[in-house]
């Protein structure tokens, strides 16, 4: 292929990136963002086989063979997996690119032996530390999600030390190869860094370990486009410094939405107290009521605010709870959904359920904004949140979600909780709200509960 027409068709796809990402900011247009993106990857996977550059062309084969064995493995794992599970998806896809772009800075150093350029060392150096950690952290971040080993921070005596020692090992090695070059050096330097990885991300737990794989992803994003720049190929230093910005500002938001520091994030293990888990056997009386209760409730309320959560996802009561709002539309209660930012398991997972059963997004409320209706709202319907509705988070400091902004529901007129039980959300920690004397709990499956309401609501 013409070298012009290459680059143009380069452009093109970072082009067709960049708008993938506009795209995926707002809700409408996040389908059609997520297409250009993919169209732009599948080009710039195809073009590669006819770069100008390419002299010897022995590899085609097993490059075909090695994207036949991707695509066999990544498309039946990302259509099966479930939606509560794609943080854990997103870190392994996330630590995998890292691993590959490590190991494609190895290959090509070894290739171009002592023709390396300082620029091209330094960026393999980097390529080789920073993949290298991305990928053993993401394997840790998916091991934690998927409950494979406990998520809560594992911390061992002298830990803080032995992460120092590494660090310092393998920036000392990285010094080791820039000086004297050669093999050895760089597959220390990965073996340390992959070792640095897996204890970086091992004293992280709970709700902080989304945002580890955000950073991580950040990370990854990095060293591709640091191999992008060993491999002169402006499309991965496009693409990889997209991710590396767009990763960075998510741990951000993220951070700032769960009320975390980001250093406090990545170091709080260390000098955290053990929190106090939920206490078993909690006898406070709370008051549980039926089906009938709460429809009366709803039926006779002017304004009800409903408060999706991570049970919401978990039952699928997405079309269940539309129906809900739209049959108390029908009798002339006003209904809002309050969306906290980090309900759910991940970024805007409540927005993506929501719009799954096609509630208008008018009807999602932010935060910020619904946070002061609140006083004039007759019923609030939690339907599977907790933690982002716990008043713990404002007056309780040290535990998990302390400094974390709430959804204040507890200054509404009356509160339903719809959960199957009285263990405690993802933060491990009691809701005092639940015992509070305007709060009602259905127990149950949330989708069961709501269908009851919705039929009781018509039988009045
Ligand atoms: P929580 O995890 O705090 O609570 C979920 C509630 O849903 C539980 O009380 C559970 O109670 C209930 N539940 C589970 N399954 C069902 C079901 N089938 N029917 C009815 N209820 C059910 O969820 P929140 O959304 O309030 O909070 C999100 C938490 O996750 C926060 O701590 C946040 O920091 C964290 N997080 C968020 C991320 C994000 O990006 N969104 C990323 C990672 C973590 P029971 O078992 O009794 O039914």
């Amino acid at each position: 292929m013409n070298s012009n027409l290459y680059a143009l068709i380069g452009l093109v796809v970072a082009i067709s990136f960049i708008m993938a990402l506009k795209g995926l900011s707002a809700p409408k247009t996040a389908r059609r963002g997520n297409l250009i993106g993919a169209v732009g990857a599948t080009v710039a996977t195809i073009i590669v086989f006819f770069d100008p550059a390419i002299e010897e062309r022995n590899n085609t084969l097993l490059i075909i063979g090695a994207i036949a064995f991707g695509v066999i493995v990544g498309v039946p794992a990302a259509r099966r997996i479930q939606m509560t599970q794609m943080p854990q998806l997103v870190a392994l896809f996330n630590g995998v690119g890292g691993g590959a772009a490590a190991l494609v800075a190895i290959v090509e150093y070894l290739h171009l032996g002592d023709e390396a350029s300082a620029g091209e060392v330094l960026a393999t150096v980097f390529t080789v530390l920073v993949g290298s950690v991305s990928f053993s952290g993401s394997v840790v971040t998916f091991l934690k999600l998927q409950e494979l080993m406990t998520t809560r921070p594992v911390v061992f005596p002298g830990g803080r030390f032995v992460i120092a020692a590494t660090l310092a090992g393998a920036i000392g090695t990285s010094g080791w190869v820039i000086a004297s070059g050669g093999t050895t050096p760089l597959l220390v330097l990965a073996g340390l860094s992959l070792l640095f990885g897996v204890l970086f991300v091992l004293p992280v737990g709970g709700a902080d370990v989304p945002i580890v794989i955000s950073l991580l992803n950040a990370f990854t994003g990095l060293t591709v486009a640091a191999s992008g720049y060993v491999l002169q190929s402006t499309l991965l230093i496009v693409a990889g410094t997209l991710v590396g910005a767009s990763g960075t500002i998510l741990t951000r938001k993220m951070a700032d939405a769960m009320g975390r520091s980001l250093f406090g994030t990545l170091f709080g293990a260390f000098t955290a107290k053990p929190q106090a888990a939920a206490e078993a056997g909690e006898t406070r009386p709370v008051k549980s009521g039926s089906p009938d209760d709460v429809a009366i409730l709803l039926n006779y309320a002017q304004r009800v605010v409903i408060v999706p959560g991570f049970g919401l996802a978990v039952a699928q009561a997405q079309h269940t709870v539309r129906e809900l709002a739209d049959l108390l539309a029908e009798k002339g209660v006003e209904v809002a959904y309050g969306i906290h930012p980090v309900a759910g398991r991940m970024p805007g997972h409540m927005n993506v359920l929501l719009a799954e059963a096609n509630v208008p997004y008018e009807q999602l409320v932010e935060m910020e904004e619904i946070n002061p209706t609140f006083p004039q709202t007759d019923v609030v319907l939690v339907v599977g949140a907790n933690d982002v509705v716990n008043p713990a988070a404002k007056t309780t400091p040290g535990c998990p979600i302390y400094g974390m902004p709430i959804l204040d529901v507890a200054s509404a007129g009356n509160v339903i909780f719809l959960k199957r039980s009285m263990r405690p959300g993802f933060a491990g920690i009691e809701n005092d709200l639940l015992y509070d004397a305007k709060t009602t709990l259905l127990f149950g499956d949330a989708k069961d509960s709501l269908t009851k309401v919705v039929n009781a609501l018509k039988a009045l």
